[in-house]
């Protein structure tokens, strides 16, 4: 690690300011998944240990102006249960108030400020607005919001210009060390499996595993626009015709590298997009006119699963089908089975992705990833070999 962390640094009796991840999902005002909660203890244990006043900035969906449905408060509350200790929640994430708030802090205490997407500064990396923020600690800035760091905004970039420290906290640590080996010095085989429903999400990713992994496993929606640039039938799957002579071009480039850019050679095609559609299992080259390609066929998932159990290292985004239906779920549960049986036999798996970290919880082996990534969109910037400016702007040791 290049850049400073929180292990560094000196925070007794000083007020340090934490942007975490605390963007979960809300039902009635209460939190109904706390996982990026919890993915911030150690961090936030640590800076308590450490005697530091703790002001913790956040997110929450997108809201346009301060609105009650996008506050912090729940979030607050859920954390107060996990540290079991009382905390304060802020009037404002900038201002007069808050900064009273935050001087009124003693060691080891707590602030949780109210959503900074209330300001619209906020996205626009405002130099004022960060300065506002900076104001609320002793110039000292943790970022532990791996899930916000490719986006160059004022709690998480701007306000690195007006602190003397801006350090990695431990679960941004943790991602990147993870991610970071991936990319640099894996151990080989390298299987990078990706799928979902998009190729133009993921087609600078797969440019860039291809200079570095060493076999690729395509599935779900985003196979088809690779299919269609090999002469397949598809029929109505999903496809990006204006992504068809890129798919092509690397189709073209890892043939002549002899990578392993593999395809599903079967899939289970459904009639419609819907839950009781009618389906049948065929290979990709006979794909009947009208049906959809939903999920991959058992041979692709035989074949995958033997160049996951050969794995050293598996980086893994994105299903394989609509697993959200049980009719087209199969290959997506299966892959996340054999990615963690390859990690039993000692592969690091990475695993990212919404959709792939709820399989993989649903697959029930969720303890056995070596690391699921808490920032989707983050974690393919990653992949895709581009830098984070949450990253950039942290401090170098
Ligand atoms: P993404 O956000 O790009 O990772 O895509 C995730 C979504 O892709 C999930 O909601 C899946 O249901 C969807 N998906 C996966 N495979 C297919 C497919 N073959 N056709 C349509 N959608 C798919």
């Amino acid at each position: 690690m290049t850049k400073l962390t929180i292990s560094d640094l000196d925070l007794k009796g000083k007020r340090v300011f934490i942007r975490v991840d605390f963007n979960v999902p809300l039902k009635d005002a209460a939190v109904t998944d706390d996982t990026r909660i919890r993915e911030t203890l150690p961090t936030l244990r640590l800076a308590i240990e450490k005697g530091g006043r703790l002001v913790l900035a956040s997110h929450l969906g997108r809201p346009k102006g301060p609105d009650a449905k996008y506050s912090l408060k729940p979030a607050a509350k859920k954390l107060e249960e996990l540290l079991g200790k009382p905390i304060a929640f802020g009037l404002d994430c900038i201002g007069p108030g808050v900064e009273g708030q935050s001087k009124a802090l003693r060691d080891g205490e707590v602030l949780v400020l109210e959503n900074v997407r209330f300001h619209p500064e906020e996205e626009k990396n405002d130099e004022a607005f960060s300065k506002q923020l900076a104001a609320l600690c002793d110039g000292i800035f943790v970022c532990d919001a791996f899930g916000s760091a490719h986006r160059a905004h004022a709690s998480v970039v701007g306000i690195t210009h007006f602190v003397q420290q801006a350090a990695a906290g431990l679960l941004m640590e943790k991602e990147l060390s993870y991610l970071g080996r991936a990319v640099t010095d894996p151990a080989r085989p390298f299987v990078a499996i990706l799928g979902g429903a998009k190729v133009s999400d993921k087609i600078e990713v797969v440019e860039n595993l291809m200079k570095i992994a060493d076999a690729m496993l395509i599935g779900g929606g985003m196979a088809y626009t690779f299919l269609k640039a090999d002469g397949q039938p598809i029929g109505k799957s999903l496809v990006e015709d204006d992504k068809i002579d890129l798919a092509r071009r690397l189709r073209e480039e890892a043939r002549q590298k002899k990578f392993a850019l593999l395809l599903p050679v079967d899939h289970v095609v459904g009639a419609e997009f819907k839950a009781d559609t009618a389906t049948q299992t065929v290979s990709t080259s006979a794909t009947p006119d009208g049906w959809m390609g939903l999920d991959i066929g058992p041979k692709t998932i035989d074949t995958y699963k033997q160049k996951i159990a050969g794995a050293k290292t598996i980086v893994w985004n994105g299903p394989m089908g609509v697993f959200e239906n049980p009719a087209f779920a199969r290959g997506t549960l299966e892959i996340a089975k054999a990615v963690a049986a390859a990690t039993t036999s000692g592969a690091t798996s990475i695993v990212g992705g919404g959709d792939s970290v709820a399989a993989v919880h649903q697959s029930g082996v969720a303890d056995k990833i070596s690391h699921m990534s808490t920032g989707g969109g983050a974690s393919l910037e990653f992949l895709a070999g581009r830098k984070l400016p949450g990253v950039e702007a942290l401090t170098n040791k």
